[in-house]
């Protein structure tokens, strides 16, 4: 099995890469903003807790984050692994998860964190929201998601760190050439 992590702040390329990532290694791609877009939009129990959460740019809570993940797992068996795309976002989601594969005998194989800096993270975000019009990609939003990132998720690359699986990768450049990096690194296990 292959199980990655994609890691980045919002607007680093994180759902392009990903879907090419599941297509080339016949991966379960899970979204959990996805998967949230989805609940809301179908106006779910779900969906009506999260709304202004997200809305907001703030985290969903944790407890809220497992069952969600589990059942999405359960969803798609029979692939060569997953590539989990905006999970986890804090160090009690990666523990969580530790949990969840070693319940399956499995392990997440690496992490590929995209490195992208903050002018040109809102810059993409404000032309995506041109483009594609979600309401948490005003510039109020970003700002503030950014910084979610920075206090709630960062910190998640110390513990990544320590257990060697991380790699980063530069996410400026084409999609093709990021794309590249990313699969000479899954290549290389
Ligand atoms: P994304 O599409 O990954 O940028 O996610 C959009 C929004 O969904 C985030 O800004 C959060 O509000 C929420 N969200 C997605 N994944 C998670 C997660 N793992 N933990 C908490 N909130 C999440």
């Amino acid at each position: 099995m292959l199980n990655l992590v994609i890691f980045g702040p919002p607007g680093s390329g994180k759902g392009t890469q990903s879907v090419k990532i599941a297509e080339k290694y016949n991966l379960a791609h899970i979204s959990t903003g996805d998967i949230f877009r989805a609940e809301i939009k179908e106006q779910t129990e779900l969906g009506l807790k999260v709304k202004s959460i997200i809305e907001k740019g703030e985290l969903v809570p944790d407890e809220l984050l497992i069952d969600l993940l589990r059942s999405a797992m359960d969803k798609s068996p029979g692939q060569n692994g997953f590539i989990f795309d905006g999970f986890p976002r804090t160090t009690r989601q990666a523990m969580d998860l530790e949990q969840l594969m070693k319940q399956r005998n499995n392990g997440i194989s690496l992490v590929l964190a995209l490195d992208v800096d903050d002018s040109e993270i809102i810059r993409r975000l404000l032309k995506r929201a041109e483009i594609e019009g979600r309401k948490d990609d005003t510039e109020e939003v970003i700002k503030n998601r950014l910084s979610v990132y920075n206090e709630q998720t960062m910190p998640l690359l110390n513990f990544y760190e320590q257990t060697d699986k991380l790699v980063k990768i530069n996410g400026v450049g084409s999609i093709e050439e990021i794309f590249s990096s990313a699969c000479q690194q899954i290549d290389r296990i």
